[in-house]
């Protein structure tokens, strides 16, 4: 029946020839499963999409109807059918199919769809022992080729769940954007702050199954489901995903490096099982690759890095327990010392070269621009940042400019503060802007006072503004004339039912690095 899930019998075929062709797993393990039923609704995380393509995308869920207690499937794989239609009312089918949902992956199910059109909506629902899941709504990205008179989307970072409600998220979800960027701390693994209005179920994680439940209880949040049912999201992690400041496979927090490495691979699993990424994005061998390139026709190139995975120790760090004190040392600038990897560092070059849109975003975790102290008693370079990898920022810059990037535009998050820079080599000299910087406050996460704001802002020219006392987002409006950046601010964190305001905004011309206000 057109409109409809098919019917039984119609999956039982299905069946048959997806374990015949695709051979995803054996025959017998499906019929001792065909039916699970279930004693809750397994779609309680609800549902997600991401990494659009001009004729792809990824549908994303997990059964889970126990959330908090090991996600209540228990061992057997399952049987999850999913369709994806062209209408709200499930009428123009664009195309259907089961994915076998497995203990080993925590039931999630990763479904890369393909053969869908560009640039369009799409509305998606799975079906799992009878029960329907929500319906998501999705788009696909323009074809390479197309001409585009505007692209429109909005990225967020650094969810602190006990430390407010996520009202920005809320506010993201009634835009009308055409895509989500998250740029990390999606989750966070340690409780901290003042007040907090709501707590973590379980204490700190370091095994594979708390770190699927710290995920599972971020997806209890209402206004984060709904962020992801409303959009196709693009994501990166930061730190907080797998532990405070750490640096590939070192964390103060985790001093015996066998230990760190057997928390990270938990880490990344429960990540990978709880995000809107690919069956061919899953972790081997304790590593995923998150750094990605994708287009949005004529107007926009995306890059997504990483710069947790494969950096460079912290430089400088004489107390093993903190990166957080602003320290320097010769160590700071070797050219040696890489916050990408080298590997992501020759992958990066060689997407810039093919980066032909009239804007291209580096999406990454955080400031990028150097912040000098000035002479305030706080000498030295947050070494967390870019600043301890300052050969490495350098190396990017030179393969901007050497690739004549036509309008590149950095995008960050992880300091809890709006910020507007100027990039450039040497941040020192009134040499010329590479690249235009925003980062973005946190949608919880506590930030700095305006007065520590304020010092930087009086010691850095090339920084343009900064805002530390607001939690939100950033929206972003592309045309073939301006970029145009809105910082969005929740009045009151704590406050369910805030209001959320624009702080500012700022255009960037086509052909005109650097930001002014709007
Ligand atoms: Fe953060
Ligand atoms: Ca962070």
């Amino acid at each position: 029946m057109i409109g409809r899930f098919p019917s039984r019998t119609h999956i039982g075929r299905r069946r048959l020839l997806l374990g015949a062709t695709a051979g995803l797993v054996a025959g017998p393990a499906l019929i001792a499963s065909a039916a699970p039923n279930f004693t809750a609704d397994p779609f309680q995380l609800g549902v997600a999409s991401g990494c659009p393509r001009p004729d792809s995308v990824v549908l994303w869920t997990r059964l889970a109807p126990d959330p908090l207690n090991g996600g209540g499937v228990g061992p057997e794989p399952v049987p999850v059918d999913w369709e994806i239609a062209e209408d709200d009312g499930f009428r123009r089918i664009a195309a259907r199919g089961q994915h076998i949902a497995t203990a080993a992956w925590a039931h999630s199910v990763h479904v890369q769809v393909q053969g869908l059109k560009p640039a369009r909506w799409y509305w998606y629902r799975f079906r799992a022992g009878g029960t329907l899941s929500p319906v998501g709504r999705t788009r696909t990205a323009p074809a390479a080729n197309a001409v585009l008179d505007r692209f429109r989307f909005a990225f967020a970072s650094c969810q602190q769940y006990e430390l407010g409600y996520f009202t920005a998220l809320r506010h993201m979800a009634a835009r009308e954007l055409d895509l989500v960027i998250h740029l990390g701390d999606y989750i966070y693994e340690t409780s901290w702050g003042w007040h907090r209005v709501r707590h973590f179920t379980g204490a700190i994680p370091t095994t594979l199954d708390e770190f699927r439940e710290r995920h599972a209880q971020y997806k209890t949040d209402a206004d984060l489901r709904a962020l992801h049912a409303a959009f196709p999201w693009l994501v990166i992690w930061d730190d907080h995903e797998v532990a405070d400041d750490y640096a590939n496979d070192i964390s103060h927090r985790n001093r015996d490096p066998k230990f760190f490495l057997t928390v990270r691979r938990a880490a990344y699993q429960a990540w990978f099982e709880h995000m809107p990424v690919p069956m061919s994005a899953a972790p081997v061998n304790g590593s995923l690759r998150i750094y990605d390139h994708y287009r949005f026709g004529s107007m926009l190139d995306v890059m997504l890095l990483d710069d947790r995975q494969y950096r460079s120790r912290h430089p400088c760090v004489t107390d093993s327990r903190t990166t957080k004190r602003p320290v320097d040392c010769s160590e700071r600038t070797r050219p040696d010392r890489s916050i990408l990897g080298a590997a992501q560092e020759g992958w990066l070059d060689g997407s810039l070269a093919t980066a032909k849109a009239r804007w291209t975003v580096l999406a990454q975790q955080t400031l990028m621009a150097e912040v000098g102290r000035g002479g305030q008693g706080e000498q030295g370079f947050m070494v967390d940042r870019w600043d301890g990898y300052p050969a490495s920022r350098q190396r990017l810059l030179d393969s901007i400019t050497r690739h004549r990037i036509a309008n590149p535009v950095v995008i960050g998050g992880d300091v809890h503060s709006f910020w507007v820079s100027d990039l450039k080599r040497d941040f020192a000299t009134k040499g010329p802007v590479v690249a235009t910087e925003f980062v973005g406050s946190s949608v919880t996460s506590n930030g700095p006072s305006q007065a520590a704001v304020d010092r930087v802002l009086a010691a850095n020219p090339h920084l343009k503004y900064g805002r530390g006392d607001k939690r939100g987002y950033v929206a972003m409006e592309l045309t073939p004339q301006t970029l145009t950046t809105h910082f969005e601010a929740v009045d009151d964190v704590q406050d369910p039912q805030s209001a959320v305001r624009r702080l500012r905004s700022f255009v960037v011309e086509n052909g005109k690095t650097g930001a002014v206000p709007a």
